[in-house]
């Protein structure tokens, strides 16, 4: 019997070691993991970049608080602001903390200019931004939050794709819009690059800030570095987690000096967010990540990627509805429950997860191979037919 809670539904697998696209089970068997720890390890499994740069600081030191200052952690807030829309950056271990944060910024920055009735968060009805208490409301899923006692206020929520509701909804209290650009857990919905413009012009029209929620589809994920570089425009605040420490636990909350007039010393804080060994860490992931080859190879990759995927789609136009994503976010929306599917594709040792709306959400680390690309083409085409079979 196992000791911890029941809070999750675990596949019963274990892995004893993990390369590249690659993870091996306790039993032996090798499969091709386009999940990669849920988008997060983005550079695979033990990187041999990242081992070294873990092991270098681990024997430096680890931990020494936001007490005093952390170099590497300077470096990494001004590698991830030089290139971006972002002045200042604040770093946590997560991605509930980051949206968490981001949410914090918003308010304070209203109250440091005398508009404290502007603290409302409006965000789209079933998105993801966490698990603790306020990210569990600003998701504003019923499933989520049922049952965890009374509503924490000052969210409110439209549809997506909902114009109507979406102006309805606004008011003078609203401080700021929070959306993913890619829905991810929400079904790997891409918001157009016209709408996340049009939610710009509303916002700088009333006075409202824009955070892009980029825990899931920044650093490189969308084959851009951050994911609403595509629409041009530029957000005011952006909660990062996943991918940044590329399997070691980092969050950060980028955000430009406007809205950052609010944290003053002591409005904020966080034990373990941005410790040395994290920073290290994160540095080494920027190495390899934020560079336009890199990136153009994800995009490329994506591309194959994506064609092919479609084209199994109009082999078997029954079964798959949609291939949608950007880079590598790839959703796979089928007509029915996608639960048996993805356990098929797991019997054929290729490890993929859920998202909403039937969808099979395909994460491969960043710098996955063509070839790799191809044995999941194949295998997701083996368990199609099977299906069609059926
Ligand atoms: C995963 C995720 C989060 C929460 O991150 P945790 O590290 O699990 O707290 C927040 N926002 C988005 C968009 C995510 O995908």
């Amino acid at each position: 019997m196992s000791s911890l809670a029941n809070n999750y539904n675990r596949r019963k697998i274990s892995f004893k070691k993990g390369k590249g696209s690659f993870l091996y089970s306790s039993k032996g068997i090798k499969y091709l993991d386009f999940i990669q720890g849920i988008a997060v390890n983005s550079l695979g499994h033990s990187n041999s970049y990242l081992n070294k740069a873990l092991l270098n600081q681990s024997r430096k030191v680890w931990h020494v608080s936001n007490a005093f200052e952390i170099p590497e952690g300077e470096k990494l807030a001004k590698r991830l602001t030089k290139n971006t829309f972002a002045d200042y950056v604040i770093f946590q271990n997560s991605g509930a903390e980051a949206t968490e944060v981001a949410i914090k910024v918003a308010r304070k920055y209203f109250y440091s200019k005398r508009k404290p009735y502007k603290n409302r968060i409006l965000c789209i009805k079933n998105s993801f931004h966490g698990r603790t208490l306020a990210a569990i409301h600003a998701s504003g899923s019923k499933k989520m939050t049922e049952g965890f006692g009374p509503k924490i206020p000052g969210f409110d929520h439209f549809i997506f794709g909902d114009h109507k509701s979406l102006k309805k909804s606004i008011t003078k209290k609203t401080a700021a819009i929070m959306v993913e650009p890619v829905l991810g857990e929400g079904g790997i919905k891409v918001i157009p690059k016209w709408c996340l413009k049009g939610l710009r012009k509303i916002c700088d029209q009333k006075n409202i800030l824009l955070i892009c929620d980029e825990v899931q589809c920044g650093i490189g994920r969308s084959g851009k570095f951050f994911a609403f570089e595509y629409s041009g425009i530029k957000p005011d605040i952006v909660p990062i987690a996943k991918g940044i420490g590329g399997g070691f636990p980092l969050g950060a909350v980028l955000m430009t000096k406007k809205v950052s007039t609010g944290m003053t010393p002591g409005t904020h804080g966080s034990t373990f967010g941005g410790n040395p060994l994290a920073m290290k860490i994160g540095n080494a992931v920027l190495d390899k990540i934020m560079n336009k080859k890199f990136l153009r190879n994800v995009q490329k990759i994506s591309n194959h990627f994506i064609i092919e995927l479609n084209k199994i789609k109009k082999e078997y136009p029954k079964i798959i509805k949609d291939v949608r994503g950007l880079g590598l976010l790839i959703g796979l929306q089928l007509y029915r429950d996608q639960t048996n599917f993805i356990k098929k594709l797991e019997k054929n040792k290729l490890l993929t997860i859920r998202a909403a709306d039937n969808v099979i959400r395909i994460l491969p680390p960043l710098n996955v191979k063509k070839s790799e690309i191809n044995m999941s083409i194949k295998i997701i085409k083996k368990v199609c037919k099977e299906y069609k079979l059926k």
